[in-house]
């Protein structure tokens, strides 16, 4: 059996790269996604903030900057197209005291720099308008940021790939993979081995482990667990309310979110784990929780926060490394394959757009 690409991961990246694939070649066998797990989508795809972010924090010109800003205008008119779930409700930045006021001007600065539309700044005053139970000396508005469902998303993105001709295996684990001077021949965990011209490795926290099948390790990989409290008492939230960001973007700060349904959590922290399976949420960092979503929002009870879900980031930013790393979306070490390295946030906002720049720079 031979297919001409192979996307392994039906994550919503292997998904929308295979959406974009599917769109232009429409053989049978043409595009083929291979997901070990029996469903698509139950990887990171499934375990994150699902917010639509805006683009204002990513280093000028890097990926991440470019196809956040790309992805998000792409996803709201393809969730409006198809009648998807999601909400731009804005988001909040908030400077607490006069101390953070600094680095609040400084992530305004980066949002101009980055061309985000509809960054304002607000006065105390302006801000609790919006939000009266915010503890706030000044805030920015970032107008364009939203949350979807991406449960949702990706079932759309599938129905896509599926009515293109595109075909997607579940249970289908990959355990090898060689290159055989023209093609490359890749074998499945129930025995079956099939060649196929291009692979697209979209394997999320396992995409290192695929990369080094082919002799392969461009970056290394290091799990990042982010957890999130849920919030069960009262609150009048509209908006998502952030922090000022962590140093190195390591991650946004534990910040509010109100989900599509309108319940409110608290999350997700940096934590670096060995483990890339283990997602359970330690019960012992509820007071942290508790304190950094008071220090945000001043009605917060104690006794309605209680541990939630978490995710795990595929992070190739080390905890000692000085400089945030971008998302690593290359041809390594062979022509026809293509390595999606280190997809964290905001991959989900960026995932239409990730789509068509692989298509663009390596497959068209
Ligand atoms: C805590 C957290 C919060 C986040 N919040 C946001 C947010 O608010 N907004 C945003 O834009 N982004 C966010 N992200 C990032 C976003 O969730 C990810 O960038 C995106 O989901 C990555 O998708 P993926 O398809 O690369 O990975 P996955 O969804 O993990 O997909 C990879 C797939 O590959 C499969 N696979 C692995 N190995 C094999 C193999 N050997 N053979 C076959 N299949 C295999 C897996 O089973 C899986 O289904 C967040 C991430 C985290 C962890």
């Amino acid at each position: 059996m031979h297919c001409k690409y192979t996307i392994i991961g039906a994550g919503v990246i292997g998904l929308a790269i295979a959406r974009e694939l599917s769109s232009h070649i429409q053989d049978d066998m043409g595009v083929v996604v291979v997901e070990k797990e029996r469903t698509s989508g139950t990887g990171i795809s499934s375990r994150n903030s699902e917010v639509i972010h805006a683009g204002i924090y990513y280093p000028f010109g890097s990926l991440k900057h470019l196809l956040c800003i790309e992805g998000r205008r792409a996803l709201y008119e393809y969730c409006a197209q198809k009648n998807l779930p999601y909400k731009k409700c804005g988001k909040l930045i908030v400077a607490t005291h006069p101390d953070e006021s600094e680095a609040l001007a400084g992530v305004y600065a980066q949002a101009q720099k980055n061309g985000v539309e509809n960054v304002v700044k607000l006065t105390k005053a302006e801000a609790l308008a919006l939000e009266p139970d915010l503890n706030v000396h000044e805030a920015l508005l970032s107008k364009e940021t939203g949350i979807l469902n991406a449960h949702s998303l990706m079932a759309a993105i599938e129905k896509d790939v599926t009515a293109n001709n595109g075909t997607i295996v579940h249970d289908a684990e990959v355990i090898r993979i060689e290159h055989s001077g023209k093609d490359f021949s890749v074998a499945l965990k129930d025995g079956t081995v099939f060649t196929t011209s291009f692979v697209i490795n979209c394997a999320g926290l396992d995409a290192v482990k695929i990369s080094k099948m082919l002799g392969q390790e461009p970056v290394t990989m290091y799990p990042c667990k982010g957890s999130y409290f849920s919030y069960s008492g009262r609150h009048n939230c509209q908006h998502l309310i952030y922090p000022i960001p962590e140093t190195k973007l390591t991650g946004l700060g534990v910040h509010a979110t109100v989900d599509i349904n309108g319940s409110l959590k608290f999350g997700p922290d940096t934590e670096y784990v060995d483990s890339t399976d283990d997602y359970s949420v330690d019960e012992k960092k509820r007071m942290e929780f508790y304190l950094s979503a008071k220090k945000l929002l001043k009605n917060i009870e104690e006794d309605k926060v209680a541990p939630d879900m978490s995710g795990i980031r595929p992070k190739i930013q080390g905890p000692d490394d000085k400089e945030v790393k971008d998302f690593h979306i290359k041809e390594d070490g062979y022509p026809g394959f293509i390595n999606l390295l280190g997809i964290e946030s905001p991959g989900l906002t960026s995932a239409l757009a990730i789509a068509k720049y692989v298509w663009e720079n390596f497959l068209a």
